[in-house]
């Protein structure tokens, strides 16, 4: 018999269906048996009586057990129904649970049997262990909780690739596999067997590629890319993380700011209608305003910060384009110049010239802007040097030799003198906007399979150890590891 989803269960009243999904609640009562089924759309109660062979089965059953059960679908009247419809009627929103039609049950399949789960899967897990948690990721993920968090997860997502679509922006893919491309962390690299002794390194942003794209015309790009970079894993760090990553051709600071934020206003408004933006056009506070008032760059404004459904956007802007890489105090300071976000970066127009000529360095202010939310960095992105001469300029600043900036950057110079259009571009944290949009404290709670903070996939037990054989064929020795002293 066709599957019927439970959600879709209110318009079959009367009717003999079929539902798949788990046990989720079972309870025995002598004569007769009670139940909770749940599938992906949402609970339902079933009920056996008055059948004694079904019964039998029904007995049986334990949670977390797969089932295809038949059944006929009754209107309920009791209390708990009346409020359910109570809250249709004046919402127009059915809960998860359903409850105002159960199942008559007249007969089952068993899909699969379960062990008994090592922790309850209908009560949020949020005060579990984490480590027992990540490695039963996939029962954890049946929680409502974090069955929610996932399915926001493709909502928003879904909304963003559609709002772009419609603005004429293309979903390309880039490179996993490529070179080291410096966004200021360290790389995690991969050895190359048909180019022994070399490696590839895993991008920690496809910044490159994608002003790459804007030189082979594409004028608009997205991407929900995978960014790794290899840091110490502080807090909410991940080695890997989900950027909203997006590029446009012929676009001002101004057009990429006002676009992303009209984005951002259509995901709360369709998808979080219970949030409520503090300000909106969201304020602009230059970087060295919210030094001095907030002491960071990322400035929680909130007017109420016990208010979990009050989101404070900000942007932060004019940021100074180099900062030296320690105070002048300090004995171990190279004093060198560093980018403070991104070396492709270009600077205000007014310091262009300054740019060229290496003067004033400390004063010039990036066409760089951040957007904050929350007491969060959520994305930042900026207008970007598109003439090779600038770039060249930068990199040099950033005390590159001119060999090097041939050896590493040679692509870079070469496609942006050969025709490339001024653009700029911007990448959004995806898993801290979900976090925070969820009401989550980690972005472990919004990533299907993240790793622990060691940076390991308990379930899978990775990072493992690799075979002889195949060290052999990428040309690799392990070097004995000295114990700490
Ligand atoms: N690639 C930059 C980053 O990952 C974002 C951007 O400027 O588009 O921080």
């Amino acid at each position: 018999m066709k599957r019927t989803y439970i959600k879709d269960l209110h318009n079959h009243s009367g009717e003999e269906i079929t539902i798949k999904g788990w046990v989720d609640v079972a309870r025995d009562q002598g004569k007769m048996a009670f139940f909770d089924f749940r599938d992906v759309t949402g609970k339902v109660q079933g009920v056996v009586f008055g059948k004694p062979e079904v019964l039998e089965v029904a007995k049986n059953l334990r949670p977390e057990w797969v089932v295809a059960v038949h059944g006929i679908v009754n209107d309920r009247n009791d209390k708990n129904a009346k409020e359910f419809k109570t809250i249709v009627e004046e919402t127009g929103v059915r809960d998860f649970f359903i409850k105002d039609v159960e199942i008559e049950i007249t007969g089952f399949e068993i899909l699969n049997k379960a062990e008994t789960p090592v922790f309850d899967i209908t009560e949020s897990t949020v005060e579990t262990n984490e480590e027992v948690r990540l490695k039963n990721r996939y029962l954890d993920l049946r929680t409502a909780r974090m069955q929610e968090n996932m399915k926001m997860r493709h909502a928003v997502a879904k909304l963003c690739r559609d709002y772009l679509d419609e603005n004429g922006f293309l979903e390309l893919e880039t490179p996993i596999l490529t070179k080291s491309t410096p966004e200021g962390a360290r790389d995690y690299v991969v050895p190359s067997r048909l180019s022994p002794q070399h490696f590839y390194a895993l991008p920690q942003s496809p910044q490159q590629y994608k002003q790459l794209l804007m030189s082979s015309g594409m004028e608009r790009y997205f991407q929900f890319a995978r960014c790794m970079r290899d840091e110490d894993l502080r807090g909410d760090r991940q080695p890997e993380f989900t950027q909203l990553d997006l590029e446009m051709s012929f676009a001002s600071e101004e057009d990429i700011m006002q676009m992303n934020e009209e984005l951002l206003i259509k995901i709360v408004s369709e998808l979080y209608p219970e949030k409520r933006i503090q300000q909106i056009p969201f304020p602009r506070i230059p970087y060295a305003e919210a030094m001095e008032k907030y002491g960071n760059d990322r400035p929680d404004i909130r007017e109420d910060k016990d208010d979990p459904n009050l989101l404070a956007f900000c942007w932060i802007v004019d940021f100074p384009f180099f900062e030296k890489t320690a105070d002048s105090d300090d004995p171990q300071a190279t004093g060198e110049w560093t980018f403070t976000h991104n070396p492709f970066s270009l600077s205000k127009s007014e310091h262009v010239e300054n740019l060229k000529n290496k003067e004033n360095i400390g004063d010039i202010i990036a066409a760089q802007y951040d957007i904050c939310l929350n007491g969060y960095e959520i994305g930042g992105g900026s207008v970007r040097a598109h003439d090779p001469e600038v770039l060249k300029s930068i990199l040099s600043i950033l005390g590159h030799s001119d060999e090097k900036i041939e050896e590493n950057f040679g692509h870079m110079l070469k496609a942006l003198g050969s025709g490339t259009p001024p653009h700029g571009g911007i990448a959004w944290g995806f898993d801290r906007l979900m976090m925070i949009l969820q009401n989550e404290k980690t972005i472990r709670e919004v990533i299907a399979f993240p790793k622990n903070g060691l940076g390991r996939d308990p379930m899978m037990e990775a990072p493992s150890t690799i075979s002889e054989d195949q060290l052999n064929e990428l040309s690799l020795e392990l070097k004995e590891i000295k114990k700490p002293e």
